[in-house]
C-alpha cells in the first residue's frame, strides 16, 4: 500500500484503527459525548466514539440528537477544536526557584506522539493556519512546533455539514486537503458500514496495514466522492463572496459597529472557540514562601478590556471597537501578516456566540451598507 491508495475498511475496522494506533505508541485524541456536547478527548477504544449521535447548531444554539443510524462522524464541529491539543489553553513556560540559577523548561515540555481522529477539512486547513502563525516566521514557537511535529493526522471527508457551517465558502471543504496520514469517508447503506480509506503518507500506509482492509472498488470510491460533493451544497450558511479584506478596511467608520456591540457581550467565546485564535497573555506567580516563581501562558482574548492595555490605558474601549478589531483581523488583515484568512468556516463562532451573532451575516450587512454608500 503506498500513499494516493484507497481501501475500505468497516466499522469494526475503524475500532481496529484505533487499537492500531495506540500499539504503535500514540495517544488517540476523537470526539466522544460529553456534557451534551461532541468534544475531543483522548479515546481507549473506538467504542467511545459517538456512534448514532448528530448534532444541530445554528446562530448561539448547538443541540445533540439520536440519528436513525449509526454514523460516527455525522456530526459538525463541537466545541473544541484541535487547537487546544497544540497550543494549551494554559500552560507553564518557565519555572525560577532558589535551587534553580535559570529558568528552566517545565517538566511537563515533552510531546507525546498524538494522533488526531476525525480532523474535519475546516479544521485541517486550521491547523495549517495555526502553524503559518505559530510556526512560521523569524521566531517559531517550539512548544506548537514539537507538539505538530508529533502528529498522525486521521482525516474525515464531511458529508453532513451542519447549521452554521461554511466551509464551501471559505475553501477549507467539505473535502479535506492535504496534510493527513490517513483520510476517511464514511458510507451506510445496505451494502453496510464502510470507510473509504484515502491514504496520504508512508507513516497512514504503515498503520493501515495493521487494520483488515480490501480494495475499493471504484463505484465505491465515486460514491463516496460523490457524497462529498453533494455536502458542498448543504452548507448552512455562505459567506458573502465579496473582497473581504477591502471591505473590513472600508467599514472602519461603519455604523454596524455599534450595531452589533448592542447585542455582542464581549464574552470572548467566539474566540475561545476559535480554531485559529492564537493570542495568549503570561502571568507570574509565586508560591506563599516566596521560594518559587513559575510563568504560565494562557489564551487571551481580544475581546478582554485588557488586552490592548497600552502604560495606563486600554486602547480598544468599547465593544464596537473589540469587535471591529477581531473581524478585521480574522478576515483582513491577517491576510497582510500569514498570507490567508483566519476564519475557515467552522461556525463554531456562531453557535457559540451567546447573543446569536453570525460572522457571515455581520460581513453581508458591512457589505450592504458599502453598496448604499457607494449609490449615494
Ligand atoms: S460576538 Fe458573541 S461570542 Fe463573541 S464576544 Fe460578542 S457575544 Fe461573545
Ligand atoms: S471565525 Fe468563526 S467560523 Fe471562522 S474559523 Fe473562527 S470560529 Fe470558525
Amino acid at each position: 500500500m503506498n500513499p494516493g491508495d484507497s481501501v475500505i475498511i468497516d466499522r469494526t475496522g475503524l475500532d481496529l484503527l484505533v487499537d492500531a494506533l495506540r500499539d504503535n505508541g500514540y495517544r488517540v485524541i476523537g470526539p466522544q459525548v460529553r456534557d451534551q456536547a461532541i468534544v475531543l478527548d483522548e479515546l481507549s477504544s473506538g467504542a467511545q466514539l459517538p456512534a448514532g449521535w448528530g448534532v444541530r447548531t445554528q446562530p448561539g444554539s448547538y443541540r445533540l440528537h439520536r440519528r436513525d443510524d449509526d454514523a460516527v462522524f455525522a456530526h459538525s464541529a463541537g466545541p473544541g477544536s484541535w487547537k487546544t491539543f497544540l497550543h494549551p489553553p494554559h500552560r507553564r513556560i518557565a519555572r525560577l526557584g532558589a535551587d534553580l540559577q535559570q529558568p528552566c523548561p517545565t517538566d511537563d515540555d515533552a510531546p507525546t506522539p498524538t494522533a488526531f481522529l476525525g480532523v474535519r477539512g475546516c479544521d485541517l486547513a486550521a491547523i495549517a493556519t495555526l502553524n503559518r502563525v505559530l510556526g512560521g516566521g523569524s521566531h517559531p514557537d517550539p512548544d506548537f512546533t514539537g507538539r505538530l511535529a508529533t502528529v498522525f493526522v486521521v482525516a474525515v471527508n464531511c458529508t453532513e455539514p451542519g447549521g452554521v457551517c461554511f466551509c464551501t465558502s471559505m475553501g477549507t471543504g467539505p473535502g479535506v486537503a492535504a496534510g493527513y496520514d490517513l483520510a476517511l469517508t464514511e458510507s451506510i447503506d445496505e451494502d453496510g458500514h464502510r470507510f473509504v480509506v484515502d491514504v496520504g503518507s508512508d507513516a497512514g500506509a504503515l498503520v493501515l496495514s495493521r487494520v483488515p482492509h480490501r480494495p475499493a472498488a471504484p463505484a465505491q470510491i465515486e460514491a463516496a466522492r460523490g457524497a462529498v460533493s453533494a455536502a458542498a451544497d448543504r452548507m448552512g450558511r455562505v459567506m458573502p463572496d465579496v473582497d473581504l479584506p477591502a471591505l473590513l478596511r472600508d467599514s472602519r467608520e461603519s455604523p454596524q459597529w455599534d450595531e452589533v456591540a448592542s447585542r455582542c457581550l464581549t464574552c470572548a467565546n467566539c474566540t475561545m472557540v476559535c480554531p485559529t485564535c492564537f493570542c495568549t497573555s503570561t502571568e507570574d506567580v509565586t508560591d506563599l514562601t516566596g521560594d518559587h516563581a513559575e510563568r504560565w501562558q494562557r489564551w487571551a482574548s481580544c475581546f478582554e478590556l485588557d488586552f490592548s492595555y497600552l502604560h495606563g490605558g486600554s486602547v480598544r474601549t468599547s465593544g464596537a471597537h473589540r469587535y471591529r478589531h477581531w473581524i478585521s483581523h480574522k478576515l483582513g488583515t491577517w491576510h497582510d501578516q500569514f498570507g490567508s484568512s483566519g476564519c475557515v468556516g467552522c461556525g463554531r463562532c456562531i453557535a457559540w456566540c451567546p447573543a446569536g451573532i453570525d460572522i457571515t451575516e455581520e460581513v453581508a450587512r458591512l457589505a450592504e451598507g458599502a453598496t448604499d454608500d457607494d449609490q449615494q
